[in-house]
């Protein structure tokens, strides 16, 4: 198993209960963006049934200096551990792993829709986007509660003036309910020619699947990354 042994650098709040955390980036470390790395504590001081490991999916790009990765803080033994890590400890990152990455064909547009910390494949690839200024079609459907509750908002925004053709569209439940097919056809002028990716909690994941599917998208075309544990 590739395993880095890798040291947090620091710790921000990104949202309301969400932080982001940045690890020293190993040089030999190569990963596409959208992948994921299983994160190990070593020897914690608590732990509980779920262990000592989870899997976060890397918010930050390629060619940033950090490996960032952003998740929400509940009241778990392994979150309590990371909350309290001070800057130089290291742990234990097997990766990257996983395919939910940009598909090949440049013609075709990508629809992103993220519910919540869901955002972390879409930073990491609109992030690189922008660094390689890409001349390819973008849409992202952000979904949270309240504006609080989003991570990464102003980032994305300002990837907007970044990325030559990027469509960013940020959904607050609280005040707008759920993203539904009318948002979608209302930014996506033909709804039969993109990728879909969808990134977030499985009851979202599913939902949105649901949609697609009651719009008649191609399974093909619609791409999923659940993040089990939400
Ligand atoms: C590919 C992938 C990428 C992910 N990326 C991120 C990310 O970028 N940011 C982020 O915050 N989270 C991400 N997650 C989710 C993350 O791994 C944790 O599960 C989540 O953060 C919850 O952790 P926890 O310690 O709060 O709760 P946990 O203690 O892990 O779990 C809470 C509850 O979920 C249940 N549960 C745990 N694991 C599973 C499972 N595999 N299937 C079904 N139920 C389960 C537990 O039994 C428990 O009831 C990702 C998950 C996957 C699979």
């Amino acid at each position: 198993m590739p395993g880095h042994k890798i040291k947090l650098l620091k710790k921000e709040t990104v949202a309301k209960g969400t932080m982001a955390f940045h690890f020293e980036k190993p040089a030999e470390f190569v990963f596409v963006p959208g992948q994921y790395a299983d994160l190990a504590i070593i020897n914690p001081k608590e732990t509980d049934r779920e262990g000592n490991i989870r899997t976060f999916t890397i918010a930050s790009a390629p060619g940033e200096k950090d490996l960032v990765f952003a998740t929400r803080m509940r009241d778990t033994a392994f979150k309590r551990e990371l909350d309290r890590m001070p800057e130089g400890t290291a742990i234990e990152m097997d990766g990257p792993y996983g395919s939910f990455t940009l598909h090949a064909k440049k013609e075709k547009p990508a629809v992103f829709i993220a519910g919540g910390i869901g955002i972390t494949p879409f930073m990491s690839i609109l992030t690189s986007a922008a660094e390689e200024k890409l001349n390819r079609k973008f849409f992202l459907f952000y979904s949270n509660r309240t504006e609080n509750d989003a991570a990464f908002l102003r980032e994305l925004s300002g990837l907007t003036a970044e990325i030559p053709d990027f469509t960013f569209v940020p959904i607050m439940s609280e005040r707008e309910g759920y993203l539904n097919e009318k948002t979608i056809r209302k930014y996506v002028e033909n709804i039969d020619g993109p990728i879909y990716y969808l990134a977030g909690p499985p009851g979202m994941v599913a939902a949105m699947r649901k949609m697609l599917a009651g719009m008649d998208i191609p399974e093909d075309d619609i791409r999923f990354e659940e993040f089990a544990g939400y």
